[in-house]
């Protein structure tokens, strides 16, 4: 073992053993770092693995907890098993498969169930329990929404202060429900790409000593959450790897860090090898990673988001290359759909499986069926898609579209009328 960190620290970051730059390989110890000394390059956790079996992860608690072994911290104590999130359904989604003309099982992994309803609660468990162990005082973030939400509820159950910044035009679904959870929320007139400059640059002013930015300077730790939707779907599915995964992308980092998670989980044997391909889904809108895709190019060029899914409104991803590179590597494709289909893509979901996402979970259903309809997609090949927010917090989006078959008084006749395709006019009083 060669730990660059003292044996206390060593100990506290479970199997993280230092930070090493993804682009020149540079090493550093454990801290909240989240750039290259040297060439400015993202940081990320490096690992020694020890003594993780199937057996040790099924004994664990029913929570992303059960995967410690594999993350760089374990849980704080006190998060502990309290609204600790994970373990969400994998749902077999038989009549969108059907509806989709697909033949090989479909599966969504359904990410309403966190304690704030999207998968954002995994990757803040990780971070905070970094910044606990860091000495932390503040959780901080640049939010599109869920993950304001994630910060300010964990910040606000452990006692720990918060600071949320946020575009000011988004959701009432997310604002509203952020503010709740006490902490000082801002709302910043600008994009999000303004909302993440600003946070960088106040990671430098004397006041911010003690915040940890989630998805700022502990971004490495944050990223490595993510790995623990590989995880599950990978130990649900009975130990075994699906042939194609369709991932909502934002910053990029949530499909970079299942494909991690599955190349760990083969390099280790709790799984065979076994190929797969990534498939990632943007909205048109602020689609800079598919933009790439389709144009073979090395280099994700920023745009200026103008979409309904505003959790996926990037324009500037910080792990666009990294995710087209997954996309190329495994054989998959990033593509894009436009505000209509994502409504669409919402109500088909809710209408067949009883699911009601969010509008990322519309890019993601709409993605699907658009890949299928190109070719570029299997429709005979076992498919995880991934639904990774709640339809609540976006009813905007499906305000204009959906409602009441009628509105009556509390008349039998009225609900008679109601009920015939096409009524008598004699049935009406
Ligand atoms: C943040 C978010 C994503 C994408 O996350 P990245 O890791 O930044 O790509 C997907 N879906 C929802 C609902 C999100 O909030």
């Amino acid at each position: 073992m060669t730990a660059p960190t003292t044996p206390t620290v060593r100990a506290d970051f479970g199997p993280a053993t230092g930070l090493t730059c993804r682009e020149c390989g540079a090493g550093y110890a454990l801290g909240a770092a989240y750039a290259c000394a040297d060439c400015f390059g993202p940081l990320e956790i490096a690992y020694e693995f020890g003594g993780v079996t199937r057996e040790r992860i099924a004994a664990g608690p029913a929570s992303i907890w059960r995967y410690a072994p594999l993350l760089p911290v374990a849980p704080y104590a006190a998060d502990e098993p309290n609204l600790a999130p994970g373990l969400t359904s994998l749902v077999r989604a038989d009549n969108l498969a059907r509806a989709l003309g697909m033949t090989g099982t479909l599966w969504v992994k359904d990410e309403r169930a966190n304690p704030t309803h999207s998968f954002k609660d995994r990757v803040v468990a990780v971070a905070q329990s970094a910044a606990r162990r860091l000495g932390l005082r503040t959780l901080a973030c640049a939010s599109t929404g869920n993950l304001a939400n994630a910060v300010a509820a964990a910040a606000a159950r452990a006692g720990m202060g918060s600071v949320v910044v946020i575009p000011h035009d988004l959701e009432a679904g997310k604002t509203l429900t952020t503010a709740a959870y006490g902490g000082t929320l801002l709302a910043v007139r600008g994009s999000y790409d303004d909302v993440n400059r600003l946070c960088s640059e106040l990671i430098g002013e004397p006041f911010t000593q003690d915040w940890g930015f989630v998805n700022v300077n502990l971004r490495p730790y944050y990223a490595e959450g993510s790995k623990t939707l590989g995880y599950e779907i990978a130990e649900q599915l009975g130990w075994r790897l699906p042939q194609q995964v369709v991932v909502p992308v934002a910053s990029g980092s949530l499909l970079t860090k299942v494909d991690k998670a599955w190349r760990e989980l083969t390099g280790l044997g709790l799984v065979q090898d076994s190929p797969y391909r990534m498939y990632g889904a943007q909205a048109t809108g602020c689609s800079p990673v598919a933009q790439a895709f389709r144009s073979g190019a090395d280099v994700v060029r920023p745009v200026r988001p103008d979409t309904i899914a505003r959790s996926l409104a990037i324009g500037n991803p910080a792990d666009g290359p990294y995710a087209l590179d997954v996309a190329r590597r495994t054989g998959g494709a990033v593509a894009d759909v436009d505000d209509a289909a994502i409504v669409d893509g919402i109500r088909l979901l809710a209408r067949t499986e009883g699911i009601f996402g969010e509008t990322a979970g519309g890019v993601t259903v709409a993605t699907l069926q658009a890949l299928l309809a190109a070719g570029t997609l299997d429709p005979a090949a076992e498919t995880v898609i991934l639904n990774t927010g709640d339809g609540l917090k976006t009813l905007d989006a499906v305000a204009g579209v959906v409602g009441p078959t009628a509105t009556i008084d509390a008349d039998v006749a009225q609900v008679t009328a109601a009920l015939a395709p096409t009524p008598l006019p004699t049935s009406l009083s």
